[in-house]
């Protein structure tokens, strides 16, 4: 009964005679040719030849009744057939090879491609912060007239941040500093003229210095004042120092920088130089007219500076009969400010990349 039934499924059609066998033979290959070739996949490649030239594929089916005839007739559509059956290998063969190599490099092309209508990824171009920038600004500046750049300590002890500089512990300036002390009493630097006496203990003049650092000061955090700020202090010790070199290198200081047009200079105290002064450039976010930032005189301050003092040359045991020099000391991040017109000092300080990439 199986058997029957498998007969029925190999022998849909009638029996064929050996000249049909043959036709149908080369009706297959061209269907082999046209199925394989066709192909997408492998997958679809293996199930047409499956179809073809498998177990139970179309040749086997067109072959089902070869033993009833003629061995001659046997040996012709044999060796027909097998002939068919290789060229379909042959062609088989050919399109796997085919689709393989397509695959990879499809594989390729992918991993490799490059989309140039998908929009860039942009990239941030990075620059100094505006105080570094303007820093080295100025430290370029200064180098061109011969200083070198010095650097002390940001903790310093009270003898080199006051009592070396002609501020005795008794001295109201001290009250002035506002300074912050540490435990050990050592002090964070309440300026850099601190560096002025390390400088001096260590060479001997002339000497043109100027000494970029930090300083600390017990301030109520507004818009023009933080706990910590830049300052360069500059010192210039030679024999004729005069008060005209300090005011020909701060006013040249001040238009290179700032640009400053119109410039003052006003008698100030401050203990460590004699006689003291202040640099004041015309406002110029009101142009002279007065307004808040100039507390309505037209003027800004922008660097104290005096010539310095005998007593501070004792310190150091530079002899004041031979050597004069004068000093100064810029606050840094008012002059970023001033340069680039930043109303609010504390803007500088926040790593804010909205205001710090317009500069
Ligand atoms: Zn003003």
């Amino acid at each position: 009964m199986e058997k029957e039934n498998e007969i029925q499924r190999n022998a849909p059609h009638a029996l064929l005679s050996p000249p049909e066998i043959l036709n149908s033979l080369g009706k297959i290959f061209e269907d082999a040719d046209h199925l394989l070739n066709g192909s997408k996949d492998l997958n679809e490649l293996d199930s047409q030849l499956r179809f073809l030239a498998g177990k139970k594929g179309k040749l086997t089916e067109i072959l089902h009744n070869i033993h009833s005839f003629t061995p001659e007739e046997k040996k012709i559509i044999g060796s027909e057939s097998n002939e068919i059956k290789k060229k379909i290998e042959g062609i088989y063969k050919n399109k796997k090879n085919e689709l393989i190599n397509a695959s990879h490099n499809e594989y390729l092309l992918n991993r490799n491609r490059i989309d140039l209508t998908i929009p860039g990824v942009y990239i941030e171009r990075l620059h100094t912060h505006p105080i570094t920038a303007v820093l080295e600004e100025a430290a370029d500046f200064f180098s061109s007239m011969g200083f070198e750049i010095v650097e002390g300590p940001e903790i310093e002890t009270a003898y080199y941040n006051f009592d070396a500089l002609n501020i005795p512990p008794n001295h109201p300036a001290r009250d002035v500093w506002d300074t912050f002390y540490l435990l050990n009493g050592l002090v964070p630097r309440t300026h850099t003229s601190s560096v002025q006496i390390r400088t001096m203990e260590k060479k001997s003049p002339p000497l043109r210095v100027i000494a970029p650092g930090r300083c600390y000061r017990y301030e109520a955090v507004d818009a023009t004042h933080l706990f910590m700020f830049n300052q360069m202090e500059g010192l210039f010790v030679d024999k004729n120092v005069r008060l005209t070199d300090l005011k020909g290198i701060l006013e040249e200081t001040v238009k290179y920088l700032l640009g400053a047009k119109k410039t003052r200079f006003r008698p100030a105290f401050y203990p460590f130089v004699e006689p003291g002064l202040d640099l004041d450039i015309e406002c110029s976010f009101c142009g002279g007219k007065g307004c808040g930032i100039c507390k309505n005189t037209g003027w800004i301050e922008v660097i104290p500076c005096g010539m310095v003092h005998p007593d501070v040359f004792k310190y150091v045991k530079i002899d004041s009969s031979k050597y004069r020099g004068f000093a100064f000391g810029m606050g840094f991040d008012r002059i970023v400010m001033l340069k680039y017109n930043i109303n609010d000092l504390r803007l500088l300080y926040q790593g804010n990349l909205d205001v710090l990439s317009q500069f």
